[in-house]
């Protein structure tokens, strides 16, 4: 019988092996740790949940007010798109709870769970030889005909493959636990947070779950070892809210700033953060990770006889880019046009006051998918950006603005 193995349990490889039973493909799933918890903010669009067929218990909070705030404004606005549905928010999950439930159904469709670590594989032309260690550190080999590597941002599979590391930010976050009245701002909420003082180059959040909010920043390369005091100065600007919180867990972890150029291999498919298919503007991987899980188990299982690099390429990397090509081109470009100085910032901070770019925003958020917007609408949005920037432009130079808030209309 025909045999994958996927490296890396946790959301995508959990989906590539639930895809592969789905096709009646012999799966073995090989995670290193089954209790490692993947460090993360936890924001999840509800498209993953109808897609993947995933409970709303599995669902922390449902945050329906977006907050972003630049040094100085804040604006807040909500999560909705051009065309409501009832699905205008954005799920909050707990990643121990998330990636065990899609792990295990897995399980439930067949595949074989090993708890192992990948150290090292050798295509050949009959199938690939890999070889794991179990938890004694004893060495196994499986021969197999195909392999996922979803083994994350330091993946093994991408460097056995030669491959080199992609470039990284840092991304470092609290779990800090509030009493029920502070957690109850916090209910709806989730902040995004623009400055050199709490993240120089990406941005800082407050995410809600049931009982307490993470607290994080993004660091990009060469910043990275400052990630301690950029989530002290978050703290330090957010006494009011998060001041009465107790510190349960800290964690961090690296994030791929841009996707491989290749996706596919010789019987061989990377996806996920192992494949750089976050969202640099984001930092968003995981219904990305599941996506690229499921195209890539698809392609694999279509070409089973003959997995070879250029059927891979075809069935999955030409797919999924034909699909997604415009949106990470689109979201590349944001980052570099908002966060990296202050007038950029104010100018992103402002331009979400826009009621059209709010639905934009929300429109590729939550259908994970960027039309054109009528050129009526682009135009406004245009004139908006333009008076924004020679405002931003003129303030700075001749004083600047003062602080401002602007709330949600919902
Ligand atoms: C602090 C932080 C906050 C984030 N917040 C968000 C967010 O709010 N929303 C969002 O969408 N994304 C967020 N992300 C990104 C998101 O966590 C990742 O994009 C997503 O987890 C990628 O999933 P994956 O399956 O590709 O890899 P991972 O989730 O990284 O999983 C890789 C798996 O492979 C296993 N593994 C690694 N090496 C081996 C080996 N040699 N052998 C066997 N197993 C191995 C690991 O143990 C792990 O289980 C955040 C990331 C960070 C660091």
């Amino acid at each position: 019988m025909a045999r994958v193995l996927v490296v890396g349990a946790s959301v995508g490889g959990s989906i590539a092996a639930r895809t592969l039973r789905a096709q009646g493909i012999d799966t073995i799933l090989l995670e290193r740790d089954l209790n490692y918890i993947k460090p993360c903010g936890g924001a999840v669009p509800p498209l993953a949940f109808s897609e993947y067929n995933l409970p709303d218990e599995l669902i922390d909070r449902k945050v329906t007010i977006a907050v972003v705030a630049s040094p100085h404004r804040t604006t807040e606005f909500p999560v909705a798109s051009s065309r409501p549905t009832d699905h205008e928010f954005i799920a909050m999950v707990r990643r121990e709870k998330f990636d065990r439930y899609i792990r295990q159904q897995a399980v439930d469709a067949g595949a074989e769970l090993i708890e192992g670590k990948f150290t090292s594989m050798r295509v050949h032309t009959q199938g690939a030889q890999v070889t794991y260690e179990d938890k004694r550190q004893n060495a196994h080999t499986v021969e197999v005909d195909a392999v996922i590597g979803a083994d994350g941002a330091y993946s093994s599979v991408a460097k056995s493959l030669g491959l080199e590391r992609l470039p990284m930010a840092v991304a470092y976050q609290e779990r800090i636990h509030l009493p029920p009245h502070a957690m109850a701002y916090w209910e709806k909420r989730a902040a995004l947070y623009l400055g050199d003082d709490v993240s120089p180059d990406l941005y800082a959040w407050v995410f809600p779950k049931y009982d307490h909010v993470t607290a994080g920043i993004g660091a990009g390369a060469g910043k990275t070892q400052h990630a301690r005091a950029l989530l002290q100065n978050l703290k330090d600007k957010l006494r009011d809210q998060l001041g009465e919180g107790t510190s349960i867990r800290f964690e961090a972890h690296h994030l791929p700033m841009v996707p491989r150029k290749y996706l596919s291999y010789d019987r061989v498919a990377l996806i996920g953060d192992a494949a750089g298919l976050v969202q640099a503007t984001s930092g968003e991987g995981i219904y990305w990770a599941m996506k690229s899980a499921e195209m890539a188990a698809r392609a694999i299982a279509g070409s089973i006889e003959h997995p070879v690099q250029a059927a891979l390429r075809r069935d999955y990397d030409a797919q999924w880019w034909k699909r997604y090509r415009t949106t990470y081109t689109f979201l590349q470009m944001l980052q570099r046009f908002s966060y990296n100085s202050d007038i950029q910032r104010e100018i992103f901070a402002r331009m979400c006051e826009d009621p059209d770019v709010q639905r934009l925003t929300f429109d590729s958020y939550l259908a994970k998918h960027i039309e054109p917007a009528p050129w009526s609408v682009q135009i406004k949005i245009t004139g908006h950006w333009l008076s924004t920037a020679a405002h931003e432009l003129l303030s700075s130079r001749f004083g600047a603005p003062k602080r401002q808030a602007a709330t949600a209309s919902r």
